[in-house]
């Protein structure tokens, strides 16, 4: 006969913990386990679809799994064009905006990216197809849950080139100056001069920016609309060159 709970029921701790902390075996999606490679090139070709062609970057967003770095409920969303939520009222950015901006920073480049510094490690994920394209990637994130989370999310990948950091990323990260190449996944009203200073003669800085247009230009919901930048560090010093409209989570000073 089946026994009554007592109350407090007692729950099985193997159980609730396989709940909060799935190993990486039981974590991967029903049926995406094994064709997550089918289900990734299927993005990658809508990405090319979309305009994307630099091989490297391609290759890199073949290869990434993404599935791993969202939570297990999202799983079957992994492969499609949107972001989504990774704790802490943060976002995994979408692929197609992570590939443009590297796409960005490869180009005119031959070869692999020398050292890249990026901003808002997050889950990891943007880390992750950086350290496919670039020889070094020091990555940092200013919430300690994140790049803890973060650190977990990436031992499967034993990346030996990516470095994660805990800081405050409006500061850059001067020990690993210059860089080749910037990439910011948070945007602020300006960029910080932190970056442009570390930033390589020939490298490339990729952010998004705030638009203050005549009367203030504010997108849904009153936030400021944002714009990918590009920076460029020239002997002639830097040029700048504002693209298309995007929406990325604020950037904010300070560890939290
Ligand atoms: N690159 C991530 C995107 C994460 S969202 C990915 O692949 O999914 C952007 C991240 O930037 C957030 O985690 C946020 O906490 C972080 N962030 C915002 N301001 C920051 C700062 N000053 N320094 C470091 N990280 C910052």
């Amino acid at each position: 006969m089946k026994q009554r709970p007592t109350f407090p029921a007692r729950i099985d701790s193997s159980l609730s913990a396989a709940k909060t902390k799935a190993p990486l075996a039981v974590n991967l999606p029903q049926g995406l386990g094994m064709d997550s490679m089918a289900v990734r090139q299927r993005m990658v070709q809508k990405l090319a679809g979309q305009g994307l062609s630099d091989p490297r970057v391609l290759a890199a967003m073949g290869r990434v799994e993404r599935h791993r770095f969202v939570d297990s409920a999202l799983v079957n969303q992994a492969y499609e064009d949107t972001s989504l939520p990774i704790g802490l009222g943060q976002t995994i950015s979408k692929p197609g905006v992570v590939s443009r901006m590297i796409e960005l920073l490869c180009q005119g480049k031959e070869g692999k990216l020398g050292r890249v510094l990026e901003i808002g490690t997050g889950c990891g994920y943007q880390a992750a197809v950086l350290s496919e394209i670039a020889t070094e990637v020091y990555s940092i994130e200013r919430l300690r849950g994140l790049h803890e989370k973060a650190r977990e999310n990436l031992r499967f990948f034993r990346l030996a080139n990516l470095h994660l950091l805990l800081g405050d990323g409006m500061l850059g990260y001067a020990q690993g100056a210059p860089y080749a190449a910037i990439i910011a996944a948070a945007g602020g009203d300006a960029l910080p001069t932190a970056w442009t200073d570390q930033l390589a003669m020939g490298g490339r800085l990729v952010a998004p920016v705030e638009q203050r247009a005549a009367g203030g230009a504010r997108g849904a919901g009153g936030v400021a609309a944002q714009a990918l930048v590009v920076v460029d560090k020239t002997s002639q010093g830097l040029h700048q060159t504002i693209l298309e409209a995007v929406h990325f989570v604020p950037l904010k000073s300070g560890l939290a």
